[in-house]
């Protein structure tokens, strides 16, 4: 659509001891988009992932946000630049409230209306609840809403629909579709479950084997050969 890119990513390389994780992946995230990462099992995305958010600090390759290059630096500092990301398992503390997990994630400090009005984007019910009363889907959504309570350029997903009902998934996918609009912030987004991809993002890229197999709309990559090819035996 011509938007600017916010996140762009070039050669990026992840080796664990012989195995290559990640060869040479190049990603440009536009602004304002909901874009879909996937592949099969083991393709890279959770490594794509915490190389760019800086959990793998021996990554090569560069990583610019917004224009600035955020190569070398730790986790907390490439959070603050406005790149943050959610986890497979949460990370939810135990003993907080709802209200109280919220202004933790933050990272600023937000408002009474601004913390309804989050709980209700997302479905999270009241505030005053403790995060040990949530099922595992609801504390994930949390996590989501904390990171993008802190307004983030990009807000990278690793599968927030794990632990989600079918209908609770295509209503994430529905409020996904909104978060460019709403806060301003891109979503990459990391998901087995392809109708929700269809359903959220206006592009998706395709690994495999730690390259970038394919990319662009959903309904005309997902049906490319080379992509269920990639997805034969899986799942
Ligand atoms: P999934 O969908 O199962 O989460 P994924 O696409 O996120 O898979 P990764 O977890 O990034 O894939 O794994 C990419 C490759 O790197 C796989 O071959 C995996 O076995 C390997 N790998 C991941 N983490 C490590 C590690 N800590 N040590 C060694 N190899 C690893």
């Amino acid at each position: 659509k011509g938007e600017r890119p916010v996140l762009v990513v070039e050669g990026l390389s992840v080796a664990y001891g012989r195995i290559t994780a990640l060869a040479e992946v190049d990603l440009v995230v536009p602004e304002r988009t909901v874009m879909g990462l996937i592949g099969p099992n083991g393709a890279g995305k959770s490594t794509f992932t915490d190389a760019v958010t800086g959990f793998i600090p021996g990554a090569t390759g560069s990583v610019t946000l917004d224009g600035r290059k955020l190569d070398g630096l730790p986790v907390h500092r490439r959070a603050a630049a406005g790149l943050r990301r959610t986890f497979q398992q949460d990370r939810v503390p135990p003993g907080l409230t709802v209200a109280g997990f919220l202004r933790f994630s933050a990272h600023r400090r937000v408002s009474a209306a601004e913390l309804e009005e989050m709980a209700d984007f997302l479905n999270l019910g009241t505030l005053e609840r403790h995060v040990s009363e949530l099922d595992v889907g609801s504390r994930r959504l949390l996590e989501v809403a904390g990171a993008l309570l802190s307004r983030p350029k990009v807000i990278i997903l690793d599968e927030p629909a794990a632990g989600l009902a079918h209908a609770e998934s295509m209503e994430l996918a529905e409020r996904l579709t909104e978060v460019p609009g709403r806060f301003g912030t891109s979503v990459l987004l990391i998901e087995h479950d392809l109708e929700m991809v269809r359903r959220a993002c206006a592009e998706v890229v395709v690994l495999d084997f730690g390259q970038v197999i394919a990319a662009g709309p959903p309904a005309t990559t997902l049906a490319r050969p080379e992509v269920a090819r990639a997805y034969l035996g899986d799942e």
